[in-house]
């Protein structure tokens, strides 16, 4: 796994990152999106230099420009409902991507420390041979992150992986490093130290869908 974590850089991604970690500021919904659209577009910028690159000859109304331009077909996956405001952020600058949604969802079992992942729905193109982004605001336990991975399968084989979270535990970077390919990039904000007993980042954000788009009653 190549982990580009820019939380060790000054930048000013820190203060998008201060903004939905921060109680007061969090609580205006439009705010909280729109910061974590903000950090896809960073993250997505950053992540465009890892991509293919080949030479376009550009017309101009005066002459000729050569430059290069990304040569790799882009599938975007979200998993809803949190990823939405980092996929639009993302698709904000890879704005001919393919799009993937799934859904998945922590259902806990007797104790809310021990749950699974159920995906329910899914919808994806062919990934035989494109580069697929793999969008998940919250890296906790990295569990979501390979589920989905592993429900997109049977959709063929990508060429090249890159997942893009804000906030990750170091828990969850260390699990998708085991469980995903050697050559996978993982293009993150920052990464905190711990996880509590109900698998939520701390000091983290709190819950990013709820922020993001309201409380659900779902436990
Ligand atoms: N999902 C969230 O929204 N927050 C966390 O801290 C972990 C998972």
């Amino acid at each position: 796994m190549h982990i580009h974590n820019f939380s060790k850089e000054n930048s000013i991604l820190n203060t998008f990152i201060s903004e939905i970690r921060d109680v007061n500021i969090q609580k205006d919904r439009m705010r909280f999106r729109r910061n974590i659209e903000r950090i896809g577009e960073v993250l997505g910028y950053e992540m465009s230099k890892a991509l293919n690159y080949k030479p376009k000859k550009i017309t101009t109304p005066l002459g000729i420009h050569n430059t290069s331009v990304f040569n790799d077909d882009i599938v975007l996956c979200s998993i809803l409902r949190a990823g939405v405001p980092l996929h639009n952020g993302l698709l904000n600058y890879f704005d001919t991507a393919e799009n993937a949604f799934i859904s998945a969802y922590r259902h806990h079992k007797d104790t809310p420390e021990i749950f699974e992942i159920i995906v329910e729905y899914l919808a994806c193109p062919d990934l035989s041979n494109k580069t697929l982004i793999l969008a998940d605001p919250m890296l906790a336990t990295g569990q979501s992150m390979l589920a989905t991975f592993k429900a997109l399968k049977p959709f063929g084989r990508p060429k090249a992986i890159h997942l893009v979270s804000v906030i990750g535990a170091q828990k969850g970077l260390d699990f998708v490093t085991n469980e995903f390919p050697e050559d996978t990039h993982l293009w993150i904000a920052t990464v905190d130290e711990t996880l509590n007993n109900k698998g939520y980042i701390v000091p983290g954000l709190g819950d990013a869908g709820d922020l993001s788009f309201g409380e659900k009653l779902q436990k």
